[in-house]
């Protein structure tokens, strides 16, 4: 047999095909805002997480050029060793007044993040419990680490409370994880009442709120801030590659975990410290957002007059709380050809099927943004009404 064929790899791409999920990726040709040109296709955009528009903002833009001027293009050095320039610093002490906790630590994505943190706070002769629908980062974090782990069903409390009362006892830290938004659906976890078992069973909470910062409470500090939970959530995730535009993400809480991190959380001490153009792009979007509610107020209400003309025509838009709006089609090959047929109208909106969510509830998840304008939004509602009424959906 020759080696180097990869003949294992033609395989299972020959299966993608035959399974019909093969696909490659699409190339867009220019900034990521709220129309984009897709493959050589100008189409509006409603499925980037650049909520605000700050990915394309003029000073979030200038702050970045700035950054490079000044510090260069990359940092050199993991932060333990002399990647640690002084613009990090600055940027965990503003990220931590914006979220009104005591300390921040950064980290180079969210996917990092969740990597290096839930690996660094348990040990063997810990417990994690997790939410069955957490996002796959978190997923991954918990695999990398030595504690043993348990599922509860979706936001269900009382699956919640039974998984406590069976094995609090039987272990040293608990630590629930969840998300604080679902990105599929857009509901809120059940914070408030997580936080209540947490406190009566000793247990430690992990939020991981990549689509709530920036989106939720005010101006944008989060699920946390929303439920006026402040001091109550042991570890509050972040990224900056959603809602503020740029990469990164981190771990807002106390003063302790953010020192144990910097001993022990595995991206800080063997992957690059984030470019200082990164950097310092995500410092500004976060100074904008600390100052006006401008960027915020017109998010929500982009989604309000988005989620209102869509309903109106008799779609199901599901129970999202937040911008996230899914158009709940059912059949996996449907959704696909409604993504497609919206595709070639100059619309562009990923189909979520099987095994992302469960059979038969596939869906176009629609994510809008501040940078959306009411004519673009009113394009893709009729572009929704056209191909739904071809589809009979409608
Ligand atoms: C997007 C997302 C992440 C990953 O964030 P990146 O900064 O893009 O790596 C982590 N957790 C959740 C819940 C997310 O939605």
């Amino acid at each position: 047999m020759k080696s180097h064929e990869l003949t294992f790899l033609k395989v299972k791409i020959e299966q993608l095909k035959e399974d019909g999920v093969y696909r490659e990726l699409p190339v867009n040709y220019g900034p990521c805002t709220n129309r984009i040109n897709l493959n050589g296709k100008e189409v509006v955009n409603l499925s980037s997480n650049n909520y605000l528009g700050l990915a394309n903002h003029p000073e979030v833009k200038e702050a970045a050029i700035e950054a490079v001027r000044v510090y260069g293009a990359g940092a050199g050095a993991v932060r333990t060793i002399v990647g640690n320039y002084n613009l990090i610093g600055e940027l965990e002490d503003k990220l931590a007044e914006f979220k009104r906790e005591e300390a921040v630590m950064c980290f180079q994505s969210g996917l990092n993040c969740n990597i290096g943190t839930i690996q660094a706070i348990v040990e063997r002769g810990d417990l994690i419990i997790s939410d069955e629908l957490n996002h796959a980062s978190i997923i991954d974090g918990i695999k990398l680490c030595k504690a043993d782990k348990a599922i509860f069903k979706h936001s269900d409390m009382e699956d919640l409370e039974r998984i406590l009362k069976e094995k609090r006892d039987e272990y040293n830290n608990v630590l629930i994880i969840t998300d604080g938004v679902f990105s599929m659906d857009g509901d809120l976890a059940k914070l408030p009442r997580i936080v209540e078992l947490a406190e009566e069973f000793g247990a430690l909470t992990y939020v991981d709120d990549a689509h709530g910062s920036g989106v939720l409470g005010e101006s944008g500090r989060g699920t946390v801030d929303h439920f006026k939970l402040h001091g109550r959530v042991d570890f509050i995730i972040g990224t900056l590659s959603k809602a503020i535009g740029v990469i990164g993400g981190y771990v807002a809480g106390k003063h302790e975990t953010k020192t144990w991190l910097s001993h022990r959380a595995r991206p800080l001490l063997f992957s690059t410290a984030l470019p200082p153009a990164a950097t310092a792009a995500a410092m500004k979007s976060v100074e904008l957002l600390m100052n006006s509610t401008e960027f915020t107020d017109r998010l929500w209400d982009n989604a309000n007059y988005f989620k209102a003309k869509l309903g109106k025509l008799g779609f199901d838009t599901g129970h999202s709380e937040t911008p996230i709006t899914p158009v709940i089609i059912g059949s996996e090959a449907t959704t696909m050809q409604f993504s497609k047929a919206l595709l070639d109208a100059g619309v562009y909106v990923s189909g979520i099927v099987f095994p992302t969510v469960p059979k038969g509830t596939g869906r176009l998840r629609c994510m809008i943004s501040a940078s959306h304008t009411k004519e673009d939004l009113d394009f893709a509602v009729k572009q929704f009404e056209i191909v739904g009424k071809a589809l009979e959906l409608i």
